[in-house]
């Protein structure tokens, strides 16, 4: 009999590992469900050239009608995964159906985290292509907008609003709300970025209320302040989805516990992908859970590795990588940036928007990096982190990258 992996979750992870599983040569059943009915599609440009309506519906799919033929995926969308029973291999559905496996992949990702606040009208949250779609429809009647969240999702939505034309007002509670990731001192840079692009920001003050409704909202910070606008977007992070694992026995801790190989814990068939997997990583010893674009694809490729080669398993222990477009900065972002003893920033004496800065671990070793329009130094760099090395050998490759000494 052949064999049959199921997958639930069909956004990047879901994709990307069936995609591999067939690249490498898996030639039994493959399901995959989604709660949505929409073609799969991909998340990254709804903050960004999507929401600006740069790009396309057709720019946003992740997978073409053809390739899902080719590939033989049964793909049953709109209807949801409601739980698993883990002794019996099956899944049970939304709507009563019931679907066996013998590899069963967890990729629901996660979700936006909700607005606490009281408005709702002209209050949106930004995750699914519904939730882009109404936002740029909001856009073209609206003149003002406040963004509750400074961090990549809060930061790419102003950047869109003002190529909509609109005035835009940054809040959030952290003083410098890049400084989590990139260190404070980076982290300012950002902060002047969306100064220059006619943005105000007010940072170091939380959200005490939201009130009224679309065009006329009222947002009052801790400080008492009052900020007005015709549309708030919320953008305060993600909550994974694992709501439907809760009766599996599965062990659930922010996220579905993976091992070093991409397994749910005690479970040899079970395998968690993307942003709804906290995994051991075995170079940081530690779980970890990452919502970036390509971890759930580096994921994809390792479970499917592992489902195909069960004799022959590999652990994941990946280089964090993210990117981030906001204004005319092309941001990356690779390995450890915010548990850092120190860092370096290079700029380009001929370009004042490019530069990148270089990190330091506390044993002295180059553990990551942030470039700012700047993709080769980032492939280089990024290289780099494969190994250990002091950070000189990334300083004297950007040097050597600076204008007039390139080769
Ligand atoms: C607006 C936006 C912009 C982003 N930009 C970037 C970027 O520039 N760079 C970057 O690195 N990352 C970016 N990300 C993050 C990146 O898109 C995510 O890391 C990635 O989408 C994670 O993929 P995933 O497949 O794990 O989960 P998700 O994309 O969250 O997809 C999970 C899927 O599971 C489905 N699902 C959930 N529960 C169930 C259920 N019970 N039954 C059936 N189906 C279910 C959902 O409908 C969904 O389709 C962005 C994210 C967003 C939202």
């Amino acid at each position: 009999m052949g064999s049959r992996t199921v997958v639930v979750g069909a956004s990047v992870g879901g994709i990307k590992t069936v995609q591999a599983l067939r690249s490498q040569g898996y030639a039994g059943e493959l399901i995959v469900v989604d709660a949505e009915s929409h073609l799969p599609y991909d998340k990254p440009p709804l903050s960004k050239g999507y929401l600006n309506e740069s790009l396309g519906r057709d720019r946003v799919n992740l997978i073409s009608e053809a390739e899902i033929n080719s590939l033989v995926i049964d793909l049953k969308l709109g209807v949801g995964a409601k739980k698993i029973d883990v002794a019996g291999n099956e899944i049970t559905l939304e709507d009563g159906g019931r679907i066996g496996y013998d590899n069963l992949i967890v990729a629901t990702g996660a979700r936006a985290r909700l607005s606490p606040w009281e408005a709702k009208d002209g209050v949106h949250l930004l995750r699914t292509l519904d939730d882009s779609e109404r936002l740029r429809k909001d856009f073209h009647g609206a003149r003002s907008v406040i963004v509750v969240g400074g961090g990549f999702i809060g930061a790419e939505v102003a950047a869109a609003a003002r190529h909509h034309g609109l005035e835009v007002t940054i809040v959030d509670p952290l003083e410098v709300p890049m400084g989590r990731v990139l260190g404070d001192p980076v982290g300012r840079l950002f902060i002047k970025l969306h100064h220059l692009n006619g943005v105000a920001t007010h940072f170091g003050n939380g959200v005490e209320a939201i009130t009224g409704s679309k065009g006329d909202l009222t947002v009052e910070l801790t400080d008492g302040r009052l900020l007005y606008g015709d549309l708030v977007v919320v953008g305060i992070g993600a909550v994974p989805n694992t709501e439907w694992l809760a009766s599996s026995g599965l062990l659930i801790d922010n996220g579905l516990v993976c091992d070093e190989y991409c397994r749910a814990d005690g479970q040899a068939n079970i395998f968690g992908v993307g942003d709804v997997a906290r995994w051991f990583h075995p170079k940081r010893k530690e779980l970890v859970r990452v919502e970036h674009w390509t971890n759930a694809v580096e994921q994809a490729a390792c479970v499917a590795h592992n489902i195909v080669n069960p004799s022959n398993i590999v652990s994941y222990a990946p280089i964090a990588y993210v990117w981030s477009d906001q204004y005319d900065w092309k941001i990356q972002i690779a390995g450890e940036t915010a548990r850092v003893a120190d860092f370096v920033v290079v700029e380009d004496p001929s370009n004042e928007n490019r530069f990148a800065a270089v990190y330091v671990d506390h044993s002295g070793n180059f553990c990551g990096v942030v470039t700012v329009n700047w993709p080769r130094a980032m492939i280089q760099c990024r290289r780099l982190l494969e190994n250990e090395t002091d950070i000189s050998r990334p300083l004297n490759l950007l040097n050597d990258l600076l204008p007039g000494k390139a080769k």
